[in-house]
């Protein structure tokens, strides 16, 4: 049985990634602060112990990543979080930006399409502290209709298209952060769209990501 330690040496250097975050142009504090409060070594191999504090994405299992911490902060900042909302996320994987968002007070439901990543939530190491978030096993395409309406909805892989049933399950205002694959497919337009009352969508274009790709279907 693995053993999770927060000592203080992880938490200097936690420390300083949130200053280089700040460096990065991240100035949500309420995301910092929550960053600040998650281990992220926890959500990565223990091989990977001394590296996790680095600004980059590691691999986990299954040929998936743990999003890059600056990637993390700059999503969660756009979706503009705020406590008891009801928060959709596209593509659970280490579970590490559920985490973020369950801390900062939002009612999470996280979507993974991949069996074993879906199983491996089963021994998340904060089953007791979050109450606030749930795991489903299923296609994000679909989102979750029967949970719906959302305040927020996050994607964390690189979306073909705006899914359409995800802005159906939208409230009017709310709030979808998804990025979109560019032309060539290579990298994908970080955006920001808000619901009409006419269930119409305006539409923010931020930096350029790079994601792993958001599939179709689930996958056993
Ligand atoms: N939010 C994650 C990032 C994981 S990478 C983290 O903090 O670690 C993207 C994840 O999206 C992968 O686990 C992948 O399996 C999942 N994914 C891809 N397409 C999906 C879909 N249609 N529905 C649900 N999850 C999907």
């Amino acid at each position: 049985m693995r053993k999770f330690e927060d000592t203080y040496r992880h938490k200097g250097l936690r420390k300083k990634l949130m200053d280089l975050l700040r460096e990065k142009g991240i100035t949500d504090e309420a995301v910092l602060s929550a960053m600040n409060n998650i281990p992220r070594h926890f959500f990565l191999d223990t091989a990977l112990d001394n590296i996790a504090y680095e600004d980059r994405a590691f691999p986990i299992s299954d040929g998936q990543t743990i999003s890059q911490p600056y990637t993390v902060a700059y999503q969660t900042q756009l979706l503009q979080v705020k406590p008891h909302e009801k928060i959709l996320e596209i593509g659970t994987g280490s579970i590490y930006q559920a985490t973020v968002l369950a801390e900062m007070g939002a009612k999470v439901f996280t979507i993974e399409r991949q069996k074993n990543l879906f199983e491996k939530t089963k021994q998340y190491v904060f089953k007791s502290q979050y109450h606030n978030l749930k795991f489903f096993y299923g296609d994000g395409f679909e989102g979750l209709p029967t949970f719906g309406p959302f305040d927020k909805v996050i994607i964390t892989a690189a979306a073909p298209f705006v899914p359409p049933k995800l802005i159906a399950q939208l409230k009017t205002n709310g709030k979808m952060i998804i990025p979109v694959d560019d032309e060539d497919g290579e990298h994908q337009r970080m955006l920001r769209l808000t619901k009409n009352a006419d269930g119409s969508y305006s539409e923010e274009a931020f930096h350029n990501f790079s994601f792993v790709p958001m599939l179709k279907g689930k996958s056993n």
